[in-house]
């Protein structure tokens, strides 16, 4: 067996010898079109693809939008040509240099809007490209505008003579090579897994740890440092050793866009095969003259309603190009003991939670009243209550979802101040939804290992180049979330995407990513809920399990038989206040509980 290198590390042959196909072909393709006209397109096409495929790691992967790519590759441009043509500065020097500028304009514009939802970003980008557009339009002395910077050389070769086209050819392509390897790193790893699920529910990220805003904040950063790499290669292309601002207009954001979703986005490749059709058509139809323009509108029109997905999204999902080489997962016992990975800590007799009048108001309707509670280590603890008493805004105020309108919150003794979910999540409180939330379009394997993200050590340069570390590390997380899934009982379903899974699957699969923070205190909201009545004997002894292994439940449920059978302590909550409180045989008993539901004692048992 061949050892693994220190980067790159779960290359296998295969792998290698496609990576040496794709080089000869680069060194081939200069020889083959030797024509100059070829080899000033076939530059152009490969750092187009950096950009379009820096672009979609922000829109592909996280889900946001970014009209303004065309200003971070402008920057790259105009950083370069200024500092070399009139400081005499090294390219090798202003191209770190522009792409450092880049990526911190991209947190400078990321920063303060990403905080916000929805579409914020997408107008921000826009009045970003807006004023760059009008920066290298009107700033003369900066950008000499129409007229253009003249004289960019070509990169000079380390103690030799200024690249030919070719050799500049084989400059950008090779980046492009590398550009498209990291970005593979990243994606189908950590990184990407990341992304994709803040994409898909940022509460459920949050909850497990993922500190969603930062993760946003790179994302856009990335696609900058990428977009501004592409205009220092685009500045430098030989011939013509000139640029002016007419290259950089809205359009181009929009055809960064295109070349996406022509390709595919979200699927590696895409960006490069859409930049390379959408920037080569025109050439191609250029002796139409005046039709060419509508005959490229009609094919990028055409592509994307047939191929929704873009062209390598749809080809990838061809039943003979779908071969997945998935082992079945092997079906072996699970030792509780073995999952004894979860932490297990003393809390020197203090509650893990403890709430002092805790008031939750939404305008004028108190969902919470004055609420005192304490959550008691190595417990199962059940919050019931009927519909609507303020159980789920509860465990939402705990962990950081909603804040409290008053009162204090208290981890193990000491008092919290600001609480946000990816910060409790570190604290070791996390939860299940009522309505299940998991990441739809992952795997469940893929989602309980973005359950791990606190516990990753292989940061980001790592995964950018695949380092042992890395690699060993994804090994290691495989491993133990399929073991949560044994115990779960669902490693069958590992590769399945996870909104196919039945209900009460979906919710056990939560139950999984759940456990996979190695929580100290789990928050359960309704377990139960929708599960048929077979699983539900599973999933009491599941809690039974998980309470034994150490891990501290509070479990909020309906379903009486098996809150009965299962708590240790049960707290009943009307109208957001506690009613009464105690071991389960007491609180059955409690007059007040009783009329709390419907002054009716069967109704307890149905009900709940
Ligand atoms: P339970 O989980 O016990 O059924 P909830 O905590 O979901 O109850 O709701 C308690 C009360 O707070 C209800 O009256 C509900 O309508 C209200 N409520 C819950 N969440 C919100 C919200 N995001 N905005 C406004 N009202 C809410
Ligand atoms: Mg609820």
């Amino acid at each position: 067996m061949m050892k693994s290198l220190p980067i790159f590390a779960d290359y296998t042959l295969t792998s290698w010898i496609k990576i040496g196909l794709v080089i000869l072909g680069i060194i081939l393709l200069p020889m083959v079109f030797q024509d100059p006209f070829y080899l000033l397109m076939m530059q152009s096409l490969a750092y187009l693809s950096i950009a379009a495929l820096g672009l979609d790691i922000l829109v592909g992967w996280t889900g946001q939008i970014s009209l303004g790519h065309m200003g971070f590759y402008a920057v790259g441009a105009y950083t370069t040509a200024i500092l070399t043509t009139r400081m005499g500065i090294s390219f090798w020097i202003t191209l770190p240099l522009a792409m450092t500028l880049a990526g911190i304009l991209g947190a400078i514009v990321a920063l303060p809007c990403l905080r916000a939802k929805g579409h914020y970003l997408a107008v921000v980008t826009l009045a970003f490209g807006f004023v760059i557009e009008v920066t290298a339009n009107r700033w003369m002395d900066l950008t000499n505008g129409p007229m253009g910077i003249f004289g960019i050389n070509p990169p000079k070769i380390p103690f030799g003579d200024f690249m030919t086209p070719r050799q500049y050819f084989y400059l950008v392509a090779f980046s492009t090579l590398f550009a498209q390897l990291a970005a593979n790193h990243l994606l189908t790893a950590r990184y990407g897994r990341t992304f994709l699920a803040l994409q898909q529910s940022e509460v459920a990220a949050e909850t497990v740890g993922v500190n969603v805003y930062r993760y946003k904040v790179l994302a856009f950063v990335i696609c900058s440092i990428y977009g501004g790499l592409a205009g220092v290669f685009f500045a430098h292309q030989v011939p013509p050793g000139y640029i002016n601002s007419d290259t950089f207009v809205f359009s181009q954001s929009i055809l960064f866009l295109a070349s996406i979703l022509m390709g595919g986005s979200r699927t590696l490749y895409g960006p490069l095969v859409g930049t390379v059709l959408l920037n080569s058509i025109p050439q191609i139809f250029a002796s139409l003259h005046d039709y060419h323009l509508m005959i490229y509108g009609f094919i990028i029109l055409g592509t994307v309603i047939l191929l929704p997905r873009g062209i390598v999204g749809s080809l990838s999902n061809l039943p003979y190009l779908k071969r997945r080489k998935i082992k079945p997962v092997e079906e072996k016992p699970i030792d509780i003991q073995k999952l004894r990975f979860i932490r297990h800590e003393e809390t020197n007799g203090q509650p893990i939670i403890e709430t002092r009048a805790l008031v939750k108001d939404f305008g004028g309707l108190r969902a919470i009243d004055r609420l005192s509670m304490r959550i008691e280590p190595g417990k199962i603890h059940a919050l019931i209550g009927p519909n609507g008493s303020g159980k789920s805004t509860f465990v939402n105020v705990l962990t950081g979802v909603y804040k409290p309108s008053g009162g204090d919150i208290f981890y193990r003794g000491k008092k919290l101040s600001k609480i946000r979910p990816h910060e409790m999540a570190r604290l070791g409180v996390t939860r299940t939804f009522q309505t299940v939330n998991l990441f739809q379009g992952l795997t469940v394997l893929d989602n309980v290992m973005v359950g791990f993200h606190l516990h990753f050590k292989a940061g980001f340069w790592h995964h950018l180049l695949r380092t042992r570390k890395a690699v060993q590390e994804e090994e290691i997380y495989r491993q133990r979330a399929l073991d949560l899934l044994r115990f779960l009982g669902i490693q069958d379903k590992a590769y399945e995407e996870a909104q196919n899974l039945s209900y009460g699957h979906q919710r056990l699969v939560e139950i999984a990513r759940a456990l996979a923070v190695e929580p100290s205190l789990l928050l359960l909201d309704e377990p139960a809920a929708g599960v048929n009545p077979a699983e539900v004997h599973l999933l009491s002894k599941v809690i039974q399990d998980i309470r034994n292994m150490g891990i501290t439940v509070l479990v909020i449920e309906h379903h009486m038989e098996l809150v009965m059978q299962i708590s240790d302590w049960i707290t009943v909550l009307d109208f957001g206040s506690k009613i009464a409180e105690g071991k389960p045989i007491s609180v059955q008993q409690d007059k007040k509980v009783i009329e709390a539901y419907l002054g009716d004692p069967e109704a307890l048992k149905e009900v709940g």
